[in-house]
């Protein structure tokens, strides 16, 4: 069926309200009411910024830690101190190495996760604020809408974007339009900035094809994190700890944390790379079991769990950068792999490459030019900010711990010293759902596998909890009667093949319990219940064979992230 669209023309059109994406809007609007006071040509103006996000409200689709280093949101709002919702300033610091049932803590906090200085913050909170000043200053902010497709200037031999198509509302799950039907838009814009965090979908679409990959694939961890509320006097307000080891073998990349908030509310979570070789471990699982740790248990035991989420983080680093431009399209925030992984902090290089993005741009706008010549502008502000002097230290950092724990605590050592040159530079690595050991099981024992989910973790459902009971506490919503966005290219290879070599993973990495293999007619079947999926996009990411495709469902679906 042939669909008439509307049509709508904006100077530039930002892709995802998170830290990057806003910073980028706060950051243009500002440089437009001071070219507009200056009296300067061209006209431009705020109403020409357009953001997308795909969340029910600005901040619902916000998961991080967290904690801010407050070096970007300073330049962005000096005065922030003054209004934005920070919880708590940190107060004190502490590094454990966990075993099954003891905890040593490391005599001094080492320096990458020492947080003098930093606040403790619901990101979810600090991006409604946020999203506030930019809304002040006119620019156009539509929530639950999403970037479906990028439109590409040039058709196949394309080198650009020229903006975005939202998405179509209203379509059943078999593809046909329901009574309320609306169309999608056509959103034309001079620039496009992609900020979708984490595997965006429309990011993934423009890397793919125009082959924009760094010198490393990117490589994932998965977050999972609740917030609880505990007796009082558990955990002093501003406390950061982190852990490493139990539940997790050294042969496996991640930790937790705990983080004392304001009211006696605990922020308790766990990352792990997304690379490991068991295609059955479980991360839920491994950060239920760390909440039973007697050091954690005893801050937690008696409280109550508020809410649930997990999302996924790029580790990559510096040598994992995509192109980040291209003629009318600029990439910034963790989709341009600007986490710091050895700190676990991207809230605050989101904000700056937001800002290098929007000065950019401002230069684009007003000498007429958006070619990715005048664009790769970005580029040389990136590489001569704050961002590289402290992503270029760090570059080798996550490759280092490819061997496991131990020689990855001995390699980045050598790399501190040598400025992040370590044993070998660059290091390189691959696409972490590699690393999965085939298990070349026979039809028979795949099947019996497949079935046989009475091991799964049920949790005790006070402290701990099966995943249904997470997701519930996620507060995840979608229309129902939808087609599925979690595209799975051919449904054949998870019903024969993952089942005898990998035993299906999907089941198992999921943290929100969307995928299901059943027995039907005594054939193995793949089933998908699309409205748990919580957006950590781990599918796309920790599939074996590549072969789901997350794309957006329609707007104002998925978690809802209050407070996180
Ligand atoms: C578990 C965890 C713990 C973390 N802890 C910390 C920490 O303590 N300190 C720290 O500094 N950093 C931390 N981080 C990292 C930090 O949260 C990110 O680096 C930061 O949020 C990146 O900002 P961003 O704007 O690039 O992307 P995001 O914050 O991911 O925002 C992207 C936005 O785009 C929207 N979106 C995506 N695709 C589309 C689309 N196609 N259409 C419309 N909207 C779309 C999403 O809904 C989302 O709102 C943590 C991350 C995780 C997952």
């Amino acid at each position: 069926m042939a669909i008439e669209r509307e049509t709508l023309e904006a100077d530039v059109l930002i892709v995802g309200a998170g830290p990057g994406g806003l910073a980028c809007a706060l950051h243009l609007a500002n440089l437009i009411e001071a070219h507009t006071k200056a009296g300067k040509s061209p006209a431009l103006s705020a109403e020409n910024i357009y953001v997308l996000e795909k969340a029910r409200e600005l901040g619902a689709h916000q998961l991080s830690g967290a904690i801010m280093d407050p070096r970007g949101l300073r330049e962005l709002v000096p005065d922030f101190e003054n209004s934005a919702p920070l919880d708590s300033p940190i107060t004190g610091d502490a590094a454990y190495y966990f075993t099954e049932s003891s905890s040593y803590k490391m005599p001094i906090t080492p320096p990458p996760l020492a947080q003098h200085g930093n606040f403790i913050v619901s990101l979810s909170r600090l991006m409604k604020w946020l999203g506030g000043l930019v809304e002040k200053k006119g620019v156009n902010i539509f929530t639950q809408f999403a970037g479906k497709e990028l439109l590409y200037d040039g058709g196949a031999t394309t080198s650009g974007i020229a903006g975005v198509l939202t998405e179509d509302k209203g379509v059943d799950k078999n593809g046909k339009p329901k009574d309320n039907f609306t169309p999608g838009y056509e959103l034309r814009a001079k620039v496009t900035v992609l900020a979708e965090g984490p595997r965006g979908s429309l990011t993934k679409d423009l890397v793919q094809r125009l082959k924009l990959d760094g010198l490393n694939p990117q490589v994932y961890g998965i977050g999972i994190k609740e917030l609880w509320d505990v007796p009082p006097g558990r955990i002093a307000a501003g406390f950061a700890g982190h852990t490493l080891g139990w539940p997790l073998s050294s042969d496996k990349y991640g930790g937790g944390w705990i983080y004392g908030m304001r009211d006696s509310r605990v922020s308790v979570g766990m990352v792990v790379a997304l690379e490991y070789a068991n295609p059955q471990f479980d991360p839920h699982e491994a950060f239920q079991k760390f909440k039973t740790h007697p050091h954690v248990r005893a801050i937690l035991e008696g409280g109550k769990l508020v809410r649930y989420g997990a999302k996924t983080v790029p580790y990559g680093g510096w040598y994992s950068m995509p192109r980040n431009f291209v003629s009318g399209g600029l990439i910034i925030g963790d989709s341009a792999s600007l986490l710091n992984s050895q700190r676990l902090k991207g809230i605050h290089t989101a904000i700056k490459s937001g800002m290098l993005a929007a000065e950019t741009i401002y230069t684009a706008l007003c000498s007429g030019d958006t070619s990715a010549v005048t664009l790769s502008e970005y580029q040389r502000r990136l590489e001569s900010s704050w961002i590289r002097e402290e992503l270029w230290p760090v570059r080798n950092f996550h490759q280092a711990f490819h061997g496991g724990l131990w020689s990855g605590l001995v390699k980045s050592g050598i790399q501190f010293v040598t400025g992040g040159r370590g044993v070998a530079d660059p290091m390189r690595s691959g696409a972490g759902y590699k690393a999965y050991t085939n298990s070349h099981r026979d039809g028979a024992a795949a099947a019996q596998l497949l079935i046989d989910q009475s091991t799964r973790f049920k949790g005790d459902g006070k402290l701990t909890f099966d995943r249904l009971t997470d997701v519930y506490h996620s507060g995840t919503r979608h229309e129902e009667d939808q087609p599925c966005h979690l595209v799975v290219l051919d449904p054949s290879i998870c019903a024969d093949r993952c089942v005898r070599e990998y035993g299906n993973p999907c089941q198992y990495f999921c943290p929100a319990a969307v995928y299901e293999m059943a027995l039907e007619k005594g054939a193995p079947r793949l089933k998908i219940n699309a409205s748990n999926c919580v957006h950590c996009k781990t599918c796309d990411i920790a599939d074996p064979y590549q072969i789901i495709n997350w794309v957006p469902p329609e707007g104002g679906g998925g978690p809802n992230y209050e407070g996180m």
